[in-house]
């Protein structure tokens, strides 16, 4: 059969979800968009977690990917089943064209049974076309299945010593489902295969494009939309696609009585290049801070499997945090920061540290609040020991975005966000996050787990370096903008 009618499991699913994707990813490979840090991250955490789950059924035998053609990985399966061998990891099948590899094989009491393994929390509509597809090949190839499951980790549980891998995964059994899905599969891929036969689909932009994945041909599919469209547009409420269908893509082009009140004001404000400030509004918030004055701000990290004791899968674990205080009106600013140390629970050191640095009696600012009180209300739990200091904390957290999410202030230049990631550059033009190599939340969570695997000590010098400075950044650009709310009281309303 011809290369170009050859299916693997990841093409199945592509052609799944986009025709065109799987044409593109077939015919012009070179149109791909680059595989952002965060998504290698992901892909790297899924194959941890899919060794770990080989614990599940043990004293296996891995097929490799690497160094095998397609033909020998099949062999090698074969030879492992006539030898008798139980467990299976990465089985590969071949049949009618169609390949995939099983994360595990199992023999067990009823015959062969295949496991899935996702580092998902639940079970999606993609996995069973993904077991499904998996299911027709084995059973094309010559063996039956008498059971088709879904492996996926539990968000429920908490570690306590060494991870208990049959605590920390859930099974899903889709033997039913994917069994009632195989009538259909030869139809789907007759499809998908005389697709690839014809000429480019000619598949418009959807939102297919991010569903169940999002798509690597976005940049090449999504050129002709301008920048500030109806996709830029915040909230929800608004059905963007039927606005692109319509050709109403470019803000001006867009009828402002179909949005939200607060639509409309980013789409006016946008195309007037206008700014907002509401004086009063500005003070009103002011007037409900205290000195001394804390600026601070959390960074986290989660991981599919719980790194230390008392943690669950996914938790966001505080390792680094920043702090600006002033202790009085007109007194200098003094910074404060913490940040664990690698393959250390950091949350007893850092609780420490919070407690000792921050006045008992300070008023707290955080960005985006709910962050931060939910952190410290989760670290409480779990540290009783220092529930009433964290308790204390807790209960002086004060909100920085309310004033620019009430648009007491507010610039076109924020494009309708309220994050500090666009507020900052808006009104305090010359200072943002480009310089800095580190340069968002998802970035230091990644830092944070290269250190842990780091030996190097320049290289771990410098990922904590920075590390410090993109945490201070944050709470330095809180104080700039508190700052600007500041002399911006004593201002004239300039309302919309
Ligand atoms: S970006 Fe959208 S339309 Fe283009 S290939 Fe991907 S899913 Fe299909």
């Amino acid at each position: 059969m011809s290369d170009k009618y050859f299916l693997s499991k990841s093409q199945y699913v592509r052609g799944m979800q986009c025709d065109k994707s799987l044409y593109l990813y077939k015919y012009h490979k070179e149109l791909r968009d680059e595989i952002s840090n965060a998504q290698k991250a992901v892909f790297a955490s899924g194959t941890d977690v899919g060794v770990l789950a080989q614990q599940l059924f043990p004293d296996g035998v891995e097929v490799p990917y690497e160094g095998m053609s397609i033909s020998e990985q099949v062999r090698m399966t074969r030879d492992e089943i006539a030898k008798g061998t139980k467990n299976i990891y990465e089985a590969s099948f071949a049949f009618d064209g169609l390949f995939v590899k099983v994360d595990i094989l199992h023999h067990g009491e009823n015959g062969w049974e295949l496991y899935e393994v996702k580092s998902s929390t639940s079970v999606k509509t993609v996995n069973y076309h993904d077991v499904s597809f998996q299911f027709y090949v084995v059973a094309g190839a010559g063996i039956q299945l008498s059971k088709a499951c879904l492996v996926h980790i539990n968000n429920q549980y908490v570690r306590n010593g060494d991870i208990e891998v049959d605590k920390l995964f859930t099974f899903n059994d889709m033997t039913n489902d994917v069994s009632g899905m195989q009538h259909n599969l030869p139809n789907v891929i007759t499809k998908m295969r005389n697709m690839l036969d014809g000429d480019q689909p000619t598949t418009d932009i959807g939102p297919h494009c991010s569903d169940p994945y999002d798509c690597d041909f976005h940049g090449h599919c999504w050129q002709h939309i301008p920048k500030d469209s109806i996709f830029d547009l915040r909230g929800r409420g608004v059905d963007k696609f039927s606005f692109y269908q319509r050709g109403l893509i470019d803000f001006k082009d867009i009828p402002l009585s179909e949005l939200n009140n607060s639509q409309r004001f980013q789409v006016k404000m946008h195309l007037s290049k206008g700014e907002q400030i509401d004086a009063d509004g500005i003070r009103d918030f002011l007037d409900s801070l205290w000195y001394p004055l804390c600026h601070f701000d959390f960074e986290t990290f989660m991981s599919p499997v719980p790194l230390h004791d008392g943690m669950r899968p996914y938790q966001a674990i505080p390792f680094q945090y920043s702090l600006h205080i002033q202790r009085e009106e007109g007194a200098p600013i003094e910074h404060y920061e913490f940040l664990g140390e690698p393959n250390i629970d950091p949350r007893p050191t850092l609780i420490k540290a919070m407690l000792a640095q921050i006045p008992v009696d300070a008023c707290v600012l955080a960005y985006n609040m709910a962050f931060e009180k939910t952190r410290i209300k989760e670290m409480s739990e779990d540290f009783p020991e220092y529930a009433e200091g964290l308790s204390n904390i807790h209960g002086r957290i004060r909100d920085l975005i309310v004033p620019f999410r009430k648009r007491y202030a507010y610039r076109w230049q924020q494009h309708g966000s309220n994050s500090i990631k666009n507020v900052l550059p808006a009104f305090i033009p010359d200072m943002s996050y480009q310089d800095l190599e580190i340069s968002h939340g998802g970035m230091a969570m990644d830092a944070y787990h290269l250190m842990c695997a780091e030996t190097d000590t320049q290289k771990l010098k410098s990922l904590r370096n920075n590390l410090f400075k993109y945490c201070e950044r944050d709470t330095e650009a809180m104080v700039k903008l508190l700052q600007w709310l500041m002399k911006a009281k004593n201002t004239e309303n300039l309302l919309y």
